[in-house]
């Protein structure tokens, strides 16, 4: 599955100018206006990456970050400021709201993207956790064991996967496609109703032992592991 990358920016021309380049490379885009709607953006899927402009209508692009880093489920996700501003007071504030790397305008699409897959990398290198802890779930991935509240859950080979691609970051809802690619490793016999299968195997086996239902079904989107679902 092909990052998402959320672009927030209100000049058209900008925005189509980053969608056509950063979708040309194979990325998956998503477009905002707005600061408001950004955040509202993040709510249905949390993206890869977010390319955020500085200078928003309402919201500026500082307010944005400083709203996503706030967020358990967006608090680590690869954020890229891009601004008309040179200054180095600018650039200090917009790294201090929680951007990752700093983009000044004009730029050229060239450079954007090398940056993009370059944040990217750097994520992806530091995701080598040997245990996931969320909301009472422990998730030992070099013993293979997981308990829940200090009670063993005794999980098949799937519904660990599973349940490993949503310890990775509770509150991110993944689409069965991204699940499917995750878990199935893509593999084109696989329906993605059999996600759902698993995913409700999964879900028996953690709220055996009691608790809260921690799994979040997202009607048309996918799956969360989400402590705040009510
Ligand atoms: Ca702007």
């Amino acid at each position: 599955m092909e990052a998402l990358i959320l672009i927030v920016e209100d000049e058209a021309p900008q925005a189509e100018m980053l969608r056509y380049n950063l979708e040309k490379e194979g990325f998956r885009t998503v477009l905002a206006t707005t600061g408001e709607e950004a955040v509202q953006r993040t709510e249905v899927e949390v993206p890869d990456l977010v390319v955020v402009d500085w200078m928003l209508p309402e919201r500026s692009g500082i307010d944005v970050c400083r709203q996503l880093r706030a967020r358990p489920d967006t608090r680590d996700m690869p954020i890229i400021m891009l601004t008309a501003r040179g200054e180095e007071g600018d650039r200090v504030l917009g790294l201090e709201a929680g951007a990752d790397d700093y983009i000044i305008k004009p730029y050229s699409p060239r450079e954007m993207v090398a940056r993009v897959k370059a944040l990217l990398r750097r994520v992806q290198n530091q995701v080598t956790a040997e245990r996931y802890e969320y909301a009472g779930i422990v998730m030992d991935l070099v013993s293979h064991k997981v308990t829940r509240d200090g009670a063993p859950v005794h999980l098949g080979p799937t519904s660990f996967k599973l349940l490993e691609a949503l310890m990775e970051r509770p509150g991110r809802v993944y689409s069965r496609e991204r699940l499917l690619n995750r878990v199935w490793g893509g593999d084109v016999f696989v329906e993605p109703r059999t996600v759902d299968v698993h995913v409700r195997r999964l879900r028996k086996a953690l709220n055996d032992a009691g608790g809260p239902d921690l799994v979040r079904t997202v009607r048309g989107s996918g799956y969360a592991l989400d402590a705040q679902k009510a």
